[in-house]
């Protein structure tokens, strides 16, 4: 499970291999599900069935998410922002970690430092895309700062040992103890809504991509072990695709050419979209002949992960496209516009959101 491999990845048969549930599965118990849901990009699942009765019984449940300052924030980021604003419609209390001991052992990032990547280019954008982070049911945090997290992930540690975790995460002998201990923290992330002291429900779910699932599988075996002693539960986890970069590989922070970042500004976003790798033929003639492939095309994917609300017009883009009615020049050009429009709204939210970030830390 390599997250730099991700999108040459076969889902389907990840998901049997590690035992993960094929989120189809459960479609059918969520009432309003969200379009990355529909979709099928969120597209696996542990235990999620009891996160839809929660939900359909209305009751109160918790959420959790990460984000490791260390880069800048890309619209593949947006996916978890999303999900978030979902969930915490739907009665989700929200647990938001700052991985800033995380950024410190694995990439050597000063605290300070991540502090401020969290605010410029997280928190701002996280706010801008409409989560409340000054609710009383979202609790955002560094790392660093909670003691409570630095205590139970103390706590937490005395039942892993050095053999389990080479083996989840191939450490080696001259492997850091710091980068050795993140993965408790972020265990103790995961299991601090059920702490005696946060006292958040204790049914929880993690939505994160794929590359994430070792630490959920720790994690979920961690509650076990500590089940009699902190009456931990489980935590449950959904899947979600990667988006595809700009040039057709992995969408990273850290090769600008593939990624749309959030804080770009609405005219350079308008201009990346019209420079990504589409699925159209070598000529207009073939195209017309042959039609194009959308299901291998970054413009196709940019409306349905985030352009493209309603499934009918979707529908429309796909079939015409396949039978070349649709051509890529004109494909792009209305794709284009329609990031610049998103990211001019992201654009005039964040101003607002800068003080709020900055308050919150
Ligand atoms: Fe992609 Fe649109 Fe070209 Fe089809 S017409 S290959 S969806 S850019």
């Amino acid at each position: 499970m390599d997250p730099w491999g991700a999108t040459s990845l076969d889902y389907d048969k990840v998901v049997n291999q590690f035992g993960i549930k094929q989120f189809s599965d459960v479609l059918n118990n969520i009432k309003n599900p969200h379009l990355l849901m529909k979709r099928g990009i969120i597209f696996g699942h542990r235990d999620f069935d009891k996160i839809a009765k929660i939900i359909s019984e209305k009751k109160e449940f918790s959420v959790v998410t990460g984000m490791m300052p260390s880069g800048k924030m890309h619209i593949g980021h947006k996916m978890i922002v999303d999900q978030l604003n979902w969930y915490f419609k739907n009665g989700g209390k929200l647990s938001i970690a700052i991985a800033d001991m995380e950024s410190y052992a694995a990439r050597g990032i000063p605290f300070d430092e991540a502090r401020e990547i969290a605010i410029n280019e997280y928190l701002v954008n996280y706010i801008a895309l409409g989560l409340d982070l000054t609710n009383d049911n979202i609790n955002v945090y560094l790392q660093s700062k909670n003691e409570i997290l630095k205590d139970l992930a103390f706590t937490l540690s005395k039942k892993v040992n050095f053999s389990e975790m080479r083996a989840i995460y191939g450490f080696e002998n001259g492997t850091n103890i710091a980068h050795l201990y993140v993965p408790i923290v972020q265990v103790a992330d995961i299991l601090l809504p059920q702490s005696e002291e946060l006292g958040m429900p204790k049914t929880t779910i993690v939505p994160v991509g794929l590359d994430q699932d070792p630490h959920i599988r720790l994690t979920r075996d961690i509650a076990i072990r500590f089940k009699e002693e902190l009456k931990f539960v489980t935590p449950a986890s959904t899947y979600h695709r990667f988006i595809t970069g700009l040039t057709g590989g992995k969408m990273s922070s850290s090769k600008p050419k593939t990624a749309i970042f959030l804080n770009d500004s609405p005219e350079l976003a308008e201009k990346k979209v019209k420079t990504s790798k589409t699925g159209g033929r070598e000529s207009l003639d073939e195209q017309k002949k042959l039609g194009g492939c959308p299901d291998k095309c970054v413009i196709y994917e940019m409306l349905v992960y985030h352009l493209m609300d309603n499934d009918s017009d979707l529908k429309k883009v796909y079939d015409d496209c396949k039978s070349g009615i649709l051509l890529c020049g004109d494909c792009k050009a209305m794709t284009a516009s329609m990031m610049k429009e998103m990211f001019e709204k992201i654009a005039i939210k964040r101003d607002n959101a800068i003080e709020i970030a900055n308050n919150l830390l």
